[in-house]
């Protein structure tokens, strides 16, 4: 079976760090290993609008920062093929009929559209679009019969939803579907990056987030100013590492070849944080240390992106190439999808003589 890949960005704004670690890092090695035999990567578009149905704006401005950012850390539209949701039609579809296969309490039981409901205040006004975004996004996946999801962990209750249907749908219409599995990051706090204010997850809608388009300025201002432990006033304080958001970016970053070049103090991260918890070891000089790292990280990102915004017509180009390609992908699934479904009426040669037989035998 080919191995394929599928996965994508909601355009809500500039994609930060949390999404760095948590896909695009290794979306990027994925693409480079040659193990694939084809890759899809998608700008979200549709699925933004199910939130921001109010606002077509600021989706129709974050495409093309998304697309940056994409081609900034290395996807290559050679090996990966880059597109825009909403020029898919199929997908649409293919969600049409999924929504069949899935009952409401199944979709509220979701618990990440359970936490996104509460984060945006929905409570009893939640678009049907936003809650029934599960099942578009089993539509996107199984449109280009993907295998492999790399995606945040926040995403993992959206790919068991997509593997119910895929069940489902081979169940009563016979094997047309594959099953994806989803590929969440092997460094656990990558799985989910707190934001710089120390909240649970770094997200675009919370403001919380270290872009990979900011500026070297930008990055050390927020870096200074994060999260970390509120008991930790005087140098000589024992510091506590839980929710302590400056200790899981090193995590999530950090390398022993870091502290050669940065801190030639300490060995490792290990001996870094038992100090830290010992006290006598201030934030300012932890927040230095991980400034220094995370500018070396996204430097080279940076200086792409500054290219690259000079080609902005190339890059909507590459965009729309990538959509004409990833559109004849989803058609020819489309068409198997309407076959086992019985509702390919005037391809079936054989339904129509079998129904012109029916009503000459009544004449
Ligand atoms: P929005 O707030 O509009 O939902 P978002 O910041 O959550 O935006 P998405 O476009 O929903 O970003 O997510 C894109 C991908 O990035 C998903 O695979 C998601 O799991 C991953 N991701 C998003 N935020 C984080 C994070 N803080 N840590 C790790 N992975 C993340
Ligand atoms: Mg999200």
């Amino acid at each position: 079976m080919s191995k394929i890949i599928l996965t994508g960005d909601r355009p809500t704004g500039r994609l930060h760090v949390g999404h760095y670690v948590g896909s695009l890092r290794r979306r990027v090695e994925l693409q480079n290993s040659g193990e694939f035999d084809k890759i899809f990567i998608m700008v979200a578009d549709a699925q933004a609008l199910t939130d921001n149905a109010d606002n077509p704006e600021k989706v129709r401005q974050n495409i093309i920062e998304v697309a940056l950012d994409y081609l900034s850390c290395g996807l290559d539209p050679q090996k990966s093929t880059l597109f825009i949701q909403s020029q898919i039609p199929e997908l649409a579809e293919l969600a049409f009929y999924y929504m069949n296969l899935v009952t409401v309490s199944r979709l509220q039981r979701n618990p990440t559209v359970k936490a996104e409901i509460q984060m945006r205040n929905f409570e009893t006004s939640i678009p049907v679009g936003f809650f029934t975004y599960p099942i578009s996004q089993a539509a996107d996946i199984t449109a280009f019969k993907a295998t492999t999801v790399p995606v945040g962990e926040d995403q993992l209750p959206m790919i068991e939803q997509c593997r119910e249907i895929v069940r489902r749908f081979n169940f009563v219409y016979g094997d047309t579907l594959v099953e994806p599995e989803a590929l969440i990051p092997e460094n656990e706090v990558c799985c989910r990056l707190p934001g710089t204010d120390g909240k649970a997850k770094m997200s675009k809608s919370l403001g919380n987030c270290i872009y990979l388009s900011d500026s070297a300025d930008e990055v050390r201002t927020k870096v200074m100013s994060m999260f970390t432990d509120p008991n930790h006033l005087k140098v000589s304080d024992p510091g506590s590492l839980e929710g302590n958001a400056v200790f899981t970016y090193l995590d999530a970053f950090c390398k022993e070849e870091h502290f050669g070049r940065y801190l030639p103090d300490y060995a490792n991260l290990d001996e870094l944080k038992g100090h830290y918890q010992r006290g006598g070891l201030g934030d300012v000089k932890v927040k230095k240390f991980l400034n220094n790292i995370l500018q070396e990280e996204l430097e080279p990102i940076r200086n792409r992106r500054a290219q690259l915004e000079k080609q902005i017509p190339d890059i909507y180009e590459i965009l729309k190439k990538g959509s004409e390609v990833a559109r004849a992908e989803a058609a020819q699934t489309m068409s198997e999808v309407k076959a086992a479904m019985k509702i390919n009426y005037f391809d079936d040669e054989q339904l129509i003589r079998e129904q012109a037989e029916k009503f000459a035998g009544k004449n």
